[in-house]
């Protein structure tokens, strides 16, 4: 139901962390947040409220300046840890919001090909997908892209991949995702209020829109993967 994710140059957790304390009001059955660091993804997730994901990062701390956050409103799935996100396959995590309304045609699929879901989500799909793109030999960029244009439904999603610690992706169609921007990180979030301490400055992506965010750059695509211009807008910056 919300995600929060920065590529930055301070430990991304309690950033994240706090990003999706912002996103709480929009409700939410389970929270988790993954982080990369020298290449290797770690994640931690945890059933209810999100103080129950505070007392588990004590236990499983994540560290790393790369990292994504999701607050989850279970549509398929039960809320339980282990339907919460991130999502993992092989080399990749995802968050998502939305419905990707094809999930058992594109779970079937990848499950022909060898690949076992661990969770009853219809999220996971989308990391199995983006991960089946990278074991094929696509960077990073093209698997996203490739993965957006097979997933239908909704959604806003963000992407870290292991080797690649300053990187994130993010993608959106009907579902909202913005970019913060910063000095030598870069933000993403579900609105401006999960961003507004972080970045006076934010740039929401259209339909179909997707992002390739590094620590000093930001980069759209539309949905037929052309590079295009989207505004940015001066906020207040708030405590
Ligand atoms: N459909 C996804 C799930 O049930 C995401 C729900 C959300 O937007 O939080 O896990």
């Amino acid at each position: 139901c919300g995600i929060c994710g920065v590529v930055g140059h301070r430990p991304a957790t309690p950033i994240v962390f706090e990003g999706l304390r912002r996103l709480e009001y929009r409700g939410y059955d389970s929270s988790g947040i993954a982080t990369v660091e020298h290449g290797r993804i770690s994640r931690c997730r945890a059933a209810g409220k999100l103080d129950n994901l505070g007392k588990a990062l004590e236990q499983t701390p994540l560290t790393g300046t790369t990292g994504i956050g999701h607050t989850r409103w279970a549509t398929h799935g039960a809320p339980t840890t282990n339907n919460a996100h991130p999502h993992r396959a092989g080399q990749v995590a995802i968050v998502h919001n939305g419905i990707i309304e094809n999930f058992s045609d594109l779970k079937r699929a990848l499950e022909a090909k060898g690949r076992t879901f661990e969770t009853e989500t219809d999220s996971e799909a989308v990391a199995h997908l983006l991960d089946n793109h990278i074991q094929q030999g696509m960077s990073p960029e093209d698997a996203a892209f490739a993965t957006i244009r097979q997933l239908q439904g909704a959604y806003a999603i963000a992407m870290i991949f292991e080797g690649h610690d300053n990187l994130l992706i993010g993608a959106r169609h009907g579902a909202p995702l913005a970019i913060g921007y910063g000095n030598g990180e870069m933000f993403l979030g579900s609105d401006s209020l999960a961003l507004a301490p972080l970045s006076n400055r934010i740039t929401y992506l259209e339909d179909g829109d997707w992002c390739v965010l590094t620590r000093d750059n930001v980069k759209i695509m539309d949905g037929q993967g052309r590079s295009v211009e989207r505004p940015i807008q001066t906020t207040a910056l708030t405590a």
